[in-house]
């Protein structure tokens, strides 16, 4: 094992760039780690993700903060790639990176209706109640009875539980306090979820469903005809815990009777949106045809349309059909998958050659997919390829030119170069405060984030609740403070930084 301190940029402070920080310091030999994030607060999804009544799923962010309070870990926070340091500076800077940026766009539906008013993404509310900045001002009303929420994943059913649990519980979590205004003021009485295939094809884990049985006021209901299994479903749950556990709760709703006064969650199965309308350009109805399972020659379940239609009247519709990746400026991207091509988490350039120095995380590598606790292993893989490299002393290039990639070109980087990191020290990137500073980049260090933290929870701590989040980053940049040192101050370099 090689001895001398390499040094990794890690873009992106959410769970895949913890866990890769996590296993980068349980030994690949010394390392000095800068972790970048676009927001000033770290933690990505957990925070700005997770939903707010899962507060212990939130617990794993004291992992990450024990990492960041690590000497070998420096933090900039509200630094983004591309506007305030660019992929070439990374590249001069590091001997490593790692590209750890989620999915940060969502899919649609792609059918008529879809731009209505009315007509949103689920993660556009999920953002708004978390208090996520670029959402702050997405501006949900809830002032209609019915919502129907398009997809059977469990953002899927983070959104239906948070539009009908009560607002009282609610207040005892982190959750925005302009979305908890709203949601005290929701006219909303009955949330449908539409599956476009079976109860058998649906992605809910289990906890999550079965929680609907057990919310105060709420009746989850289900259809006993949509439940009953065709032969190649009854195969796929035999042997399956997760989905034998999810066709019993479902059982369950279909026979529950709806308790006067409830709000209804109404799981429905077999029915595939093909148009959303509107009166005047506001979304009133979901219009879905009815669906049958075919199955493939791959052994995939496909829902094909019967020439049956059924209409779901409401006043919101969400669509909850997935994330998808976007392009960084300079990143190699499949457009076809949202994500950045690599193997075992090597980032790959032009005719799939390995680009030297350039690894990637989390929902950016294999699409959006599993629980926090999935990137723990997927992290693990990566770092393993980041040590044979440094082993092998492939690192990554100084002041390589980069290519925009949106279109799935090549970063123009690979093979082994003597990278930047012969240093000694434990500073992580070199020169890159002073980048910053000279370009007037205020960005929030470790200490701008512990000023923060402690502003969130001391007024969280005064109201009963684990933090009362600021939901703008001029707010929370002021909470922070300037990062040590000397302040930033952008100077004018004619045609240079
Ligand atoms: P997901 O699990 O991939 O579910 C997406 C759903 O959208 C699927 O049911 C899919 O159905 C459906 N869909 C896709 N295109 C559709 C279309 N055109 N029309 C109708 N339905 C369509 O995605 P997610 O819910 O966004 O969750 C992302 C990841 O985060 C998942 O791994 C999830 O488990 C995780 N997560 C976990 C938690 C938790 O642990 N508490 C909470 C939130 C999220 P098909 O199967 O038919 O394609």
């Amino acid at each position: 094992m090689s001895e001398r301190v390499v040094r990794i940029a890690v873009v992106g402070a959410g769970p895949a760039g913890f866990f890769t920080v996590e296993a980068l310091l349980k030994g690949t030999g010394p390392v000095a780690v800068d972790v970048f994030n676009r927001l000033p607060a770290p933690y990505g999804l957990v925070r700005d993700g997770v939903a707010p009544d899962h507060q212990a799923i939130k617990s794993v962010a004291k992992v990450y903060q024990r990492l960041l309070e690590r000497d070998e870990i420096r933090y900039f926070g509200a630094v983004t790639l591309g506007e305030d340091v660019h992929i070439d500076d990374l590249r001069a800077s590091y001997d490593q990176i790692v590209y750890a940026v989620g999915a940060q766009g969502d899919r649609r539906l792609g059918i008529p209706g879809e731009e209505l008013k009315g007509s949103r993404s689920a993660a556009d509310f999920v953002g708004w109640y978390n208090g996520h900045p670029d959402h702050r001002d997405a501006g949900f009303s809830l002032d209609c009875e019915r919502v129907v929420v398009v997809g059977n994943g469990n953002v899927a059913l983070d959104v239906a539980r948070i539009l009908v649990r009560s607002p009282d519980q609610l207040a005892e979590t982190d959750i925005a306090d302009h979305a908890l205004e709203t949601l005290r003021r929701s006219r909303v009485r009955e949330v449908t979820l539409l599956g476009r295939r079976g109860p058998v094809q649906a992605a809910f884990t289990n906890p999550e469903l079965r929680e609907f049985g057990a919310l105060e006021g709420v009746s989850a209901l289900a259809e006993a005809r949509e439940l009953e299994l065709d032969p190649a479903s009854k195969a796929t749950v035999a042997g399956d815990r997760v989905r034998t556990r999810n066709i019993a709760t479902l059982r369950r709703y279909a026979e529950t009777v709806r308790r006067a006064g409830d709000r209804i969650v109404r799981f429905r199965f077999f029915v595939s949106p093909v148009e959303i309308l509107g009166r005047e350009g506001r979304a009133t109805v979901v219009r879905a045809e009815r669906t049958r399972l075919e199955e493939q020659p791959d052994g995939w379940m496909r829902a094909v349309g019967t020439g049956d239609f059924e209409s779901f009247p409401c006043g919101l519709a969400l669509r909850s059909v997935g994330y998808r990746g976007v392009p960084l400026p300079g990143v190699p991207f499949d457009a076809a998958r949202g994500t950045i091509p690599n193997e075992c988490g090597r980032v790959l350039g032009a005719e799939g050659r390995p680009v030297a120095g350039e690894y990637v995380v989390g929902w950016a590598k294999r699409g959006p997919s599993g629980v926090i606790g999935t990137n723990k292993a997927d992290a693990a893989e990566t770092v393993r390829a980041m040590a044979e490299d440094r082993d092998a002393g492939v690192f990554a290039g100084s002041g390589v030119a980069s290519s925009t990639a949106a279109d799935g070109g090549d970063a123009g980087s690979s093979g082994t170069s003597s990278g930047t990191g012969t240093g000694s020290g434990t500073s992580g990137g070199v020169g890159v405060e002073e980048l910053l500073r000279r370009r007037g980049v205020c960005w929030v260090d470790k200490a701008g984030w512990r000023r923060l933290d402690g502003c969130e929870t001391s007024a969280g701590k005064a109201r009963g609740r684990p933090r009362v989040k600021l939901c703008r980053v001029d707010e929370m940049l002021e909470a922070a403070g300037p990062p040590e040192g000397k302040a930033p101050t952008a100077v004018a370099v004619p045609g240079g930084d």
